[in-house]
């Protein structure tokens, strides 16, 4: 199996959730070995998506080069991770990747429009070998080792409409785009006006993210899935484990993860070499792995 880049440059635009302003998003294809860039064109920007370059997880995985940063960058990431893109080269003319609807679901219309090329260097995948967990109180997230690659995520929120949610999604291209890409983020009435009195979450709106008051949620037109919360929150998970820079064999457990417990974790695995390996896709054993990108 050979690395991946986008065929076809595509472009689009949206609103940035923090500052509420146009943002434009353009995909380009990348040569082999690149990895996931971001280039920020209004400041002159280069950053790869990897977790030495994550600057800050609160309420969004935000990376940068210690004076410039991209906000917003994990429902991209999940993605293109899912569509099983390699290299790719992401241009955006703001701080922030566009918002959108809140999912992946434009995201992986753009990705369908760029379309999927073959490069001609071998692809890597990042094996896990041995547990790996971090914690929080009684939060976690973990990565164990498997044959199969899935996300298996629970949320208990003292919520009427949210409570205790659990979904396992094996992964696939096919199941993500079909049982996570469309599911959307999710705040709270009173913490988007917190954030909006301090001049963040500018752009949010009912148009970007299901919003819920005390009792219930405020969309008109509700939930696209019973369990989207908890659903959203493995379009999260994937992204913020797309930034180890390869497609990981593992199964990804977590009680109520965040992107600070996410990234804490990638950095956990990569501190200590036994916990995992990077091979070459031509081993035989993987083969049934690369067909959950097909
Ligand atoms: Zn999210």
């Amino acid at each position: 199996m050979k690395q991946t880049t986008v065929a076809n440059r595509v472009e689009s635009v949206g609103i940035g959730l923090h500052k509420g302003e146009p943002i434009e998003i353009i995909l380009e294809p990348l040569e082999a070995n690149n990895g996931i860039v971001f280039y920020r064109s209004d400041v002159g920007m280069s950053v790869k998506a990897s977790p030495g370059n994550v600057v800050n997880t609160n309420n969004a995985t935000v990376i940068g080069d210690g004076q410039n940063y991209i906000s917003t960058i994990e429902h991209l990431l999940s993605a293109v991770y899912s569509y099983g893109i390699d290299n790719i080269l992401i241009i955006l003319n703001g701080a922030e990747v566009p918002v959108m609807d809140g999912s992946g679901t434009s995201f992986c219309m753009m990705l369908d429009e760029a379309q999927r090329r073959e490069l001609d260097e071998n692809k890597s995948v990042l094996i896990i070998k041995r547990e790996v967990e971090v914690t929080d109180g009684k939060k976690f997230a973990r990565v164990k080792p498997t044959k199969k690659p899935s996300y298996n995520f629970e949320i208990d929120f003292p919520h009427p409409v949210i409570g205790k949610q659990n979904y396992q999604f094996i992964f696939s291209k096919k199941a993500y785009i079909e049982e996570i890409s469309k599911a959307r983020t999710f705040g709270f009435l009173k913490d988007v006006q917190y954030l909006q009195s301090r001049g963040l979450a500018l752009g949010g709106s009912l148009d970007n993210a299901i919003v819920l008051d005390d009792k219930k949620i405020l969309n008109p037109g509700g939930l696209r899935f019973k369990d989207e919360f908890v659903k959203h929150k493995i379009l999260d998970a994937i992204g913020d484990l797309a930034l180890l820079g390869a497609p990981v064999l593992a199964d990804y457990e977590s009680f109520a993860g965040s992107h600070n417990l996410n990234h804490l974790l990638t950095k956990e695995i990569l501190k200590d070499p036994k916990n995992y390996e990077v091979r070459d896709f031509a081993m035989i054993e993987e083969l049934e792995f690369i067909e959950v990108f097909a």
